[in-house]
């Protein structure tokens, strides 16, 4: 990576990526690449390590990239509590309409922001990746000579760029103009919350009322175990619940009393409080035209609704699947130049098209109908008395599941 206007960073065969947020998806692409034999610097705008709004379910369908990424057996290392169980709730007018449990097909893991992300970018920089923090990108683009990416601060140059900031807006310049992506149609509010008190052992429980739900599970995070609480509300529900974290905490257990029994329990630990407001699921476009054109993973090309407990998998997923592409354009053309890139920017939004399809269209269809009151009654009953149906709609928002996490 060459800051412009200073010359340093020692490449290991030439070929440079300059990876745009380092979540899941940005982490994943950069120890992939890096692992590959190419000189990698991850921009990131915050500092590890740190929470993120998530429920902070990884899902088993996580397990081949953190094999990719050489950290197999992570969840272990973390002894991150084992959810084996779910427990879905529908609620109106404080009384409780639905209530089904089931087994899950396959067992996921309650492991932190904090940690995760943590150790993961512990992991890739010791895989050669240099990431710089406090590095919020502003604006990049691309020519036939480079990619480039600029900070408050400074600018980078590179071969190719991998674009994964996230659910939020992208930075400037994604679709190979300087157009600003449009407002989503339908905004949305996440709250996340750790607490103590509520036991659930092995249990992820979603309630759902009319426009939110909450769910809850057990997490690992600094070496304590906690209970996660993460709701997601459209904007006239956070309105209506007088648009604070703990106001709309409130507001879904005034009128989900599954929720409330372990509510009133909760003993929330402040630093952890997180909101964020105006993301939507909408489709978004992935570029492919234009010179070096860069590839999209995550959340930043795709949002799964959060209730499928995915979108983690999904992300380390699509980090690893783009940078298998760049290597494989480059090992086929022995450079990274703007036609081998351009390819590898096919190939990688065609695969995540592909692969995620079918995941993204289950889960937003189940958001829409559980967010309905009479449609998610209607559903959970359905559900709960059809054998196989809670594990049948598990495995349709994921990939494939390995036994073990
Ligand atoms: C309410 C809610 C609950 C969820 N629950 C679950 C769950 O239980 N299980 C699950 O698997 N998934 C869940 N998800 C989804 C999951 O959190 C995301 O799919 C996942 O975090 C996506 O990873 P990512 O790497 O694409 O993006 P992120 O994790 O958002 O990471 C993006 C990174 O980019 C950085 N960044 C952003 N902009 C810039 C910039 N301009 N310059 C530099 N850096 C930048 C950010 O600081 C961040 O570190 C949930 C999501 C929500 C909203």
């Amino acid at each position: 990576m060459t800051a412009v206007g200073a010359v340093h960073a020692a490449v290991r065969d030439g070929a440079r990526v300059l990876v745009v947020g380092g979540g899941p998806a940005g982490l994943a692409a950069a120890g992939v690449l890096a692992r590959g034999g190419v000189d990698v610097t991850v921009l990131e705008a915050t500092t590890y390590p740190r929470s993120r709004i998530c429920g902070e379910y990884l899902s088993p369908d996580a397990e081949a990239a953190l094999v990719a990424l050489g950290v197999e057996g992570l969840p272990d290392a973390l002894d991150a509590p084992r959810l084996t169980g779910i427990r879905a709730t529908a609620s109106q007018a404080g009384e409780v309409r639905a209530d089904i449990r089931s087994e899950l097909p396959a067992p996921g893991r309650g492991v932190s922001r904090f940690d995760l992300d943590g150790r993961l970018a512990d992991a890739v920089r010791e895989s050669g990746v240099e990431i710089r923090e406090s590095a919020r990108v502003v604006g990049v683009a691309g020519d036939d000579a480079c990619v480039s990416v600029s900070t408050a601060k400074t600018s980078f140059r590179g071969d190719a760029l991998i674009v994964a900031t996230g659910r939020l807006a992208r930075p400037r310049g994604i679709d190979g103009g300087c157009g600003v992506e449009s407002r989503p149609r339908r905004r949305w509010v996440a709250v996340k919350l750790h607490v103590r008190g509520p036991a659930l052992p092995g249990l992820t429980e979603l309630h759902f009322i009319e426009g939110a739900y909450v769910g809850l599970n057990e997490v690992r995070c600094g070496g304590e175990r906690r209970v996660n609480i993460c709701a997601l509300a459209s904007e006239t529900t956070w309105a209506a619940a007088g648009r604070t974290p703990d106001g709309l905490l409130e507001y879904i257990a005034a009128q989900s009393p599954p929720f409330a029994r372990r509510w009133w329990l909760s003993v929330p630990s402040d630093a952890s409080r997180l909101s964020a407001a105006g993301f939507g699921f909408d489709r978004r476009t992935v570029p492919t035209e234009g010179p070096r054109p860069a590839l999209v993973c995550g959340d930043a090309a795709a949002l799964i609704a959060p209730l499928a407990g995915d979108g983690q998998a999904m992300a380390l997923a699509a980090g690893v699947s783009a940078a298998r592409a760049l290597l494989a354009a480059r090992a086929r053309n022995g450079t990274l130049s703007a036609a081998t890139v351009r390819a590898a920017a096919i190939a990688h939004a065609a695969s995540f098209r592909k692969d995620m399809r079918v995941r993204l269209a289950a889960g937003r269809a189940l958001q829409a109908a559980l967010l309905h009151p009479r449609a998610a009654v209607a559903l959970l009953r359905t559900v709960g008395t059809v054998r196989g149906a809670p594990a049948w709609l598990y495995r349709l928002t994921r990939g494939p599941l390995p036994t073990t996490l």
